[in-house]
């Protein structure tokens, strides 16, 4: 059975190009309810263990040490089958293969800079979901 929850970041380079209010806007605009929302930064230490599942693959390092330079936006979103809707919603990994529209079409710059993270499964995104919100910071 699909989730109705999902939990996405905003990464630091969308940030620092100034999307972060065009794309919280097109969030709400497809249909997703926030549920939670937090900007704050990552510490290497703390991206190194929200990716730890990647630790083995080639860009690691760079994605963790990317992730951790720069405020993000983190939030839990709220749509029916939230994972999946919210991962066509935002568009292929690399921006220059998602469709016009997607979140990363729009706002990501490169592969690594994709403006954006979606969870990719239920379980991840309660997870992560965990990582950064206290049951009392939802609503
Ligand atoms: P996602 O589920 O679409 O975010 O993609 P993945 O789970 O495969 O990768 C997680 C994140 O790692 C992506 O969102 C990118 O930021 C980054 N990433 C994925 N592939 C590459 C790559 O080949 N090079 C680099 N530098 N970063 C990558």
């Amino acid at each position: 059975m699909s989730g109705n929850i999902t939990f996405t970041m905003i990464k630091p380079k969308a940030i620092a190009k100034g999307y972060m209010g065009k794309i919280i806007d097109q969030i709400i605009t497809g249909g997703f309810t926030i549920k939670a929302l937090k900007y704050t930064c990552l510490s290497k230490e703390e991206a190194m263990e929200f990716y730890a599942v990647h630790k083995e693959r080639p860009f690691y390092n760079d994605l963790t040490g990317f992730m951790s330079s720069g405020p993000i936006v983190a939030a839990i979103l709220e749509k029916e089958n939230a994972v999946q809707a919210y991962r066509d919603y935002i568009g292929a990994t690399n921006p220059s293969d998602a469709e016009e529209g997607t979140i990363r079409k729009l706002y990501g710059t490169d592969i690594q800079a994709n403006a954006v993270h979606g969870s990719d499964s239920d379980e991840n995104a309660v997870i992560e979901s965990s990582f950064y919100f206290s049951e009392r910071e939802r609503v």
